[in-house]
C-alpha cells in the first residue's frame, strides 16, 4: 500500500491518501480537491472513496468537489444529521459547500475499500458523530486524539464527558499502532498510554 500525507487548508489539516490495488482512498479531504486528486494519480490510482473522521469545514471542504468527481463521500451517521441540520461548524461562514453522503456509518463496521479494510470506530465527544478507522497497524482519528493532547470540545456537538470515553476506546485498541490524527504531528498508541495527560 502506498500513503501519503498532505497538509492542507486554512487550519492546517492532515489529510491522508492510501492507495490500494484498484484506486485510492482519502480520509478528511481538507481543502484543495484538485491537489488531492493530482496526488492520486500521480501515484497511478484514482480517488474512489472519501472517508470523514468528523464535518467540520477544515475536514471536508473538498468533500463536495471530490463527489462531483465520482468519489465516495463516507461519514458517521449521526454527523450527518449534524451536517444536514444547519447547527453545525461547517457552516460558519466558512465557504463550505455542504454535500450529501453518500453512505452512512454507525461504527463497528468493517469496509472493504479498493483491497484494503478499514473499521469504522464511533468516537463521539468533539462533535456528536466523530469516526475513527483503523486500516492495518494505522489509525485515523480526526480531532479526537492528538499526540499528548485531545480534541476540543467547546464546539457546537461537543462533549468532555464522551471525548474522554472515545479516547479510552482508542487507547484501548489491541496492540500498537500509529496514530494519525486531523493536525499536527503523529503519535503511537503505546505512546500515548504512558504520556497523554488526559488518560
Ligand atoms: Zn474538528
Amino acid at each position: 500500500m502506498e500513503f501519503y500525507h498532505l497538509v492542507l487548508g486554512r487550519i492546517s489539516t492532515n489529510v491522508y491518501i492510501l492507495c490500494g490495488t484498484d484506486g485510492a482512498v482519502v480520509i478528511d479531504p481538507a481543502d484543495e480537491p484538485e491537489k488531492i486528486l493530482e496526488i492520486a494519480a500521480k501515484a497511478g490510482k484514482q480517488i474512489k472513496y472519501a472517508l470523514l473522521t468528523h464535518a467540520h469545514f477544515d475536514h471536508c471542504s473538498a468533500a463536495a468537489a471530490l463527489q462531483k468527481q465520482g468519489v465516495e463521500i463516507i461519514m458517521g451517521a449521526k454527523e450527518a444529521e449534524f451536517l444536514a441540520d444547519g447547527g453545525h461548524l461547517a457552516k460558519v461562514g466558512f465557504n463550505f459547500e455542504i454535500f450529501t453522503p453518500d453512505r452512512l456509518l454507525d461504527g463497528g463496521e468493517t469496509l472493504e475499500l479498493c483491497g484494503m479494510e478499514f473499521k469504522a470506530i464511533p468516537t463521539p465527544g468533539h462533535t456528536v458523530g466523530g469516526m475513527s478507522y483503523v486500516c492495518e497497524d494505522m489509525l485515523f482519528c480526526g480531532d479526537t486524539l492528538f499526540r499528548r493532547g485531545i480534541g476540543r470540545t467547546d464546539l457546537p456537538s461537543g462533549s468532555y464527558k464522551d471525548i474522554i470515553k472515545s479516547v479510552g476506546t482508542l487507547l484501548a485498541l489491541p496492540g500498537d499502532m500509529t496514530v494519525y490524527p486531523g493536525h499536527e504531528a503523529f503519535s503511537t498508541l503505546s505512546y500515548e498510554r504512558e504520556n497523554n495527560p488526559y488518560v
